[in-house]
């Protein structure tokens, strides 16, 4: 009787270990690259560090990259076509976030039409190992565009509710940082709008964002707001604060427990012919 307990016993213990196994989420690594913007820096140079930056992010193998916008500095045919000839040099799969560069610092119908038509979707969202990444197109937070920035604003309040109802971890990605050093700081050009970013802290604090990644300051602005990391990298084109950083991109490290960033500078010498 009792070897008859036992068994089956250690045969639920098995069971209930191996489907919780099977559910554990697997551990992953994703690229945070920012302000590619190819002609910042001077163009010829920004093609180099953009195709470096590729280069070294292939061999780190992360499971995919998000760009957190300024893809180009002025947006035409010639600089999409050098962007995307880079960029489709990838390995992994590569998501792009809309800068101020890219669809004006007040977008339009026609900037928004043509970044649509020659990069892709201004803003989506996709799944990877058990959590959600929610990229937005945040010049539709920083200015108020009649007929877009409130179908951008319904759109992303309907996708994170209902990713939070699957209790699946969120980051969302953006080209702007919130803020740079307080939450209620006043609104200036690197920043979103203050009643805007109180109503975005909001949201992500009730919906189980962990990290929002941006761009947008050309240097590492690193903040936590109630445990959301909110992190804006270095750029691979031009860094603007006073010593410079490094150029180069951040690594997410992601696991069930804990998710943790660092840079990554570009390895010199640069001399790889454009
Ligand atoms: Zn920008």
């Amino acid at each position: 009787m009792y070897t008859y307990i036992y068994k089956h016993l250690i045969l639920f213990t098995l069971i209930t270990f191996i489907s919780c196994s099977k559910k554990e989420p697997e551990p992953f690594t994703f690229i945070q690259l920012c302000d590619t913007q190819l002609g910042m820096g001077g163009y010829e140079h920004d093609i180099k560090t953009f195709k470096q930056a590729v280069k070294q992010i292939n061999e780190l193998n992360p499971d995919f990259v998000i760009i957190c916008g300024d893809l180009v500095n002025n947006a035409s045919d010639s600089t999409y076509t050098d962007f995307n000839l880079i960029k489709s040099q990838f390995k992994m799969d590569c998501y792009c976030a809309p800068g101020n560069h890219d669809v004006g610092n007040v977008p339009t119908e026609e900037s928004l039409n043509y970044y649509r038509k020659i990069i892709g979707e201004d803003y989506y969202s996709f799944e990877n190992k058990g959590y959600s990444f929610v990229i937005t197109n945040s010049q539709l937070w920083k200015e108020d565009i009649k007929g877009e920035s409130k179908k951008h604003d319904d759109w992303f309040k309907k996708t994170i509710k209902s990713i939070n109802t699957k209790e699946q971890p969120i980051f969302v990605a953006g080209h702007y940082p919130l803020f740079l050093e307080n939450y209620d700081e006043v609104d200036q050009y690197f920043n979103l709008p203050l009643e805007k970013r109180l109503e975005l802290l909001n949201l992500f604090e009730q919906n189980n964002i962990v990290a929002y990644i941006s761009g947008h300051a050309h240097m590492p602005i690193i903040n936590n707001y109630k445990n959301i990391k909110l992190v804006s990298g270095e750029a691979t084109s031009k860094n603007l604060d006073s010593l410079p950083s490094d150029l180069g991109f951040r690594r997410w490290q992601v696991s069930r427990d804990t998710i943790i960033q660092s840079f990554i500078s570009l390895t010199p010498p640069l001399n790889e012919s454009p």
